[in-house]
């Protein structure tokens, strides 16, 4: 390699080969390669991003420290505390082929512990994203796809508790179908992990609009809140509230319509049957599924007129001017009847009395949002730039030797195989995720263990430099491109700081 940072036999002309991924574009001076990440400088191939350094006491945001031309060892003039700074892997780059070790192997002394952290932009050709989304709104059929410009990206999962349940990307939707199908489906990743809005339709199903932390927007309608529960919950939790003030209420719902005088919680406090009768598949007293099909209407059912789901009231109980109230899950549906002389509910005007138990529902219901959780798989390449032998780091992990953030936010180690790893995106600074066009997610990962331990597991030793090397600007041998600069930015509270003793075993008694 040369001094400049540039293997001589890569140059064509005066294009330099990028080989930061297995595309190995060659890249004219003052271009960038096919992902935009990495640039030719004057004949030097540049991380275009900024490294982006997380300092515990700063609020959002702060200025470009540049790296090209300066000396490292140059200060700065930052007065941060190594202790209060974290370098994450955003801006950091990718060596590739992965047995080179990542792009920087950094040590530090945490509170008299030698800990290093090992840092790299892994390539993920094996990840997607988990979507949560707030809404009672039936958006499609569990395992309808779910199309961006018209290629599938992903399909509908598991509906969760108050919320439908998106899973997108994965490695088939990346690599097994078309050349269109891996592209929208990396762009759909990459816009939805930097925290942008996707417009996308479900088959047979919803037109919606996601986006990390925002409100979903399902057929074009903004959903505002979330459900309280399901309807026999909510019907448990208010059936005192209601007591005296109505002779029945019925709380519809896609799933589990709740029917306070039959239900348990009714019951208990002395609630009197009613005659009502239901058309859903009774359950248990008082909670009945399947009372209509899904859809956007009330409480999730594809219902504008809630009295669909009643049956003739039983004329040996029910009694004329008997009164009912039917609510949706979240409250925003509401109606009450009064029963005629033959037994017919009559909508009236809503009475004060009952209003506010309406809004009660509603004010328990949490605000509708977004949550994109990314999930990928480090695989063994990308293991080989923390160690010589990749199942060891595997281990490590698994014994909480070895500690894994992703751009300094917390992840989610699944059990079992591999290191797979779920992080919200939301709790990573702005833009932490690149692409490149294999096709292929780019996210920062840190890997932070002691000293002892990433020796033990065969850890590049070689390659280690201090923080203060790496705040200023120094680039390993193994590094074939430069650096721009670095950029503070400041710690989310929500996080965990990631040198924290606690993420260890060996962390003693807190
Ligand atoms: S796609 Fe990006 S990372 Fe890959 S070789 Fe081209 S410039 Fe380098």
């Amino acid at each position: 390699m040369t001094d400049d940072g540039v293997i001589g036999e890569k140059r064509v002309g005066d294009k330099i080969r990028c080989d930061a991924c297995p595309v190995m574009c060659y890249i004219a001076p003052g271009r960038t390669g096919a992902c935009d990440r990495y640039a030719n400088d004057n004949g030097r191939l540049l991380r275009v991003d900024p490294l982006v350094v997380i300092e515990r006491k700063r609020e959002q945001g702060g200025e470009l420290v540049s790296f090209l031309g300066a000396s490292v060892g140059d200060w700065d003039g930052s007065l941060v505390h190594p202790d209060d700074s974290f370098i994450t892997a955003i801006g950091a780059g990718t060596t590739y082929p992965d047995y080179k070790p990542a792009p920087f192997i950094v040590s530090r002394e945490v509170e008299g512990v030698d800990m290093i952290t090992v840092v790299t932009e892994g390539i993920f050709s094996y990840c997607g994203v988990k979507v949560k989304i707030d809404t009672d709104r039936h958006i499609g059929a569990e395992r309808a796809l779910v199309r961006v410009d018209g290629e599938p990206v992903g399909h509908v999962t598991t509906g969760e508790y108050g919320s439908q349940m998106l899973s997108l990307g994965g490695v088939h939707h990346l690599t097994g179908g078309g050349k269109k199908e891996g592209r929208v489906t990396c762009d759909t990743l990459l816009a939805l992990c930097n925290g942008k809005s996707v417009a996308m339709q479900v088959d047979e199903g919803a037109a919606i609009t996601v986006q990390a932390g925002q409100a979903p927007i399902v057929n074009g309608v903004t959903e505002r809140r979330m459900r309280v529960g399901c309807g026999s919950a909510t019907v448990g939790m208010f059936a005192s509230q209601w007591h005296g003030l109505v002779d029945e209420v019925v709380v519809v719902d896609d799933h589990i319509t709740g029917v306070i005088s039959e239900h348990q919680a009714g019951k208990v406090i002395g609630w009197q049957p009613t005659g009502i009768k239901i058309k859903g598949r009774r359950s248990t007293p008082g909670r009945y599924f399947r009372v209509a099909d899904p859809g956007t209407g009330w409480g999730g059912t594809n219902l504008n007129d809630p009295l669909l789901i009643l049956g003739d009231f039983d004329a040996k109980t029910a009694k004329p001017g008997q009164s009912l109230l039917m609510v949706s899950t979240t409250g925003e549906q509401f109606a009450y009847y009064e029963l005629d002389e033959a037994l017919r509910p009559v909508q009236k005007e809503m009475p004060a009395r009952l209003l506010p138990s309406v809004a009660r529902i509603e004010e328990n219901c949490e605000p509708a949002l977004c949550t994109v959780l990314f999930m990928g798989g480090a695989g063994g390449s990308l293991r080989a730039g923390v160690t010589e032998n990749p199942v060891k780091l595997t281990r490590a992990v698994k014994q909480q030797l070895t500690h894994i953030t992703l751009g300094g936010a917390p992840a989610y180690v699944w059990p079992g195989g591999g290191i797979t790893v779920m992080a919200d995106v939301t709790r990573l600074p702005e833009n932490a995720f690149g692409y490149v066009p294999t096709p292929a997610l780019v996210a920062p990962i840190e890997f932070t263990l002691r000293r002892d331990d990433y020796e033990a597991l065969g850890g590049h030793m070689r390659h280690v430099m201090t923080l203060e090397e790496a705040r200023a600007g120094a680039s390993g041998p193994q590094n074939e491109h430069l650096l721009k600069g670095r950029v503070p930015a400041g710690h989310k509270p929500e996080n965990p700081w990631p040198t924290e003793r606690k993420h260890f075993a060996w962390r003693g008694p807190q």
